[in-house]
């Protein structure tokens, strides 16, 4: 509670209660002056009419402010007083305080400034509606930013879960979920896409002369190779050596040129073991590519058409890409 020497606002509040007189902010300085300073001109002239145990009414409350105070609440008397100064002086930075708050809420805003502006009149009641507002308005900034927090932290949980049950841990590539995840989204914005499976060439070979560790390292490098050459399109991992790349479009050229150049900049390496410099020569790939249009059904079924494109890919010798041939368009005369 606000408090000024002995008297408290809440003193002369309850002095103008008991008096039946309205909080105004001239009732509340006679009342805070009669009760502060009862040997002053206006304490006395109060105290005269109230000892008895009678009422002071609102006209002689009025007189008596008009005689000692020069007809304005705002006397030099009442400016001189140190009390009402320091009153003023904590009602004008709560003021302030109340502002900042009201501005940084937002909500309040309208609220606080008019509470604010009350208080220039040493209304005390406001100052301990403002006062508690204030307090209310940062409690709940403090709540709200604190839920922000939680909800940012949980949502990046969310998201790390996510893209490591969605992580293909060897090669770093998107998995089979990421595939599918991938592939549903893109049927679902209604995008027709062009879909390549690609698969390392007698990458068993590899695993029997190496050992599985090498085969991995083979497959960390295919994967990388074939992101950069592919980029910005996606690739995932399929399973065991395979890969899939998926790149919006209708055309199956598009996925072919794109996985010719990727088979190109991976089959022009040459490549050694890193321990004993022993040459393990190029590792090629083979790919087929087919095209989707409609929904995921589509891209199940291109799937399909995509593995039989790489059948023939490695039937036919190996470290190539083949596409299906684009639908004829079908013109139909009326
Ligand atoms: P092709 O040219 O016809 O594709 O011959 P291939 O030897 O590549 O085909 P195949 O399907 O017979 O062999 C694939 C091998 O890949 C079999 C499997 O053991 C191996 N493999 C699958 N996943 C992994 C893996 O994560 N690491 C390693 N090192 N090997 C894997
Ligand atoms: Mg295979
Ligand atoms: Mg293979």
């Amino acid at each position: 509670m606000l408090k000024v020497g002995q008297v408290s606002g809440e003193d002369a509040l309850a002095f103008l209660a008991r008096q039946r007189l309205p909080p105004t902010p001239q009732n509340y300085t006679l009342a805070y002056i009669a009760i502060s300073q009862p040997r002053s001109p206006i304490g006395r002239a109060v105290n005269a009419i109230t000892d008895g145990g009678i009422r002071i009414r609102q006209e002689e409350a009025n007189e008596i402010v008009g005689l000692y105070a020069g007809g304005s609440p705002r006397t030099d008397q009442v400016e001189d007083d140190p009390g009402h100064d320091a009153l003023r002086h904590q009602a004008i930075k709560l003021g302030e305080v109340a502002s900042s708050a009201a501005a940084a809420t937002g909500e309040f805003t309208r609220d606080l400034s008019a509470e604010a502006e009350a208080l220039d009149e040493g209304a005390v009641r406001t100052v301990q509606i403002v006062t508690r507002m204030i307090e209310r308005s940062k409690r709940a900034e403090d709540d709200l930013n604190a839920a922000v927090r939680e909800v940012d932290s949980l949502r990046q949980q969310l998201e790390a879960a996510r893209d490591d049950a969605e992580r293909d841990q060897l090669t770093g590539l998107g998995n089979r979920r990421s595939i599918e995840r991938h592939l549903r989204q893109i049927a679902e914005r209604g995008v027709s896409r062009v879909i390549g499976i690609c698969d390392v060439d007698r990458f068993k070979s590899i695993n029997d002369r190496y050992g599985h560790g090498v085969g991995d390292r083979v497959l960390k490098m295919v994967a990388s190779s074939l992101k950069s050459s592919c980029e910005p399109h996606f690739v995932g991992r399929w399973g065991g050596e395979e890969f899939l790349l998926i790149v919006a479009g209708d055309d199956p050229s598009i996925g072919i040129t794109l996985l010719d150049k990727a088979r190109e900049d991976l089959a022009i390496r040459d490549f050694k073991l890193r321990e004993t410099d022993e040459p393990l020569g190029t590792i090629t790939f083979s790919a087929g590519v087919a095209v989707a249009t409609g929904n995921h059904a589509a891209s199940v079924a291109a799937i399909h058409r995509a593995d039989a494109c790489l059948y023939r890919a490695k039937a036919e010798g190996r470290n190539m890409v083949l596409g299906e041939e684009r639908p004829p368009v079908i013109v139909a005369t009326l």
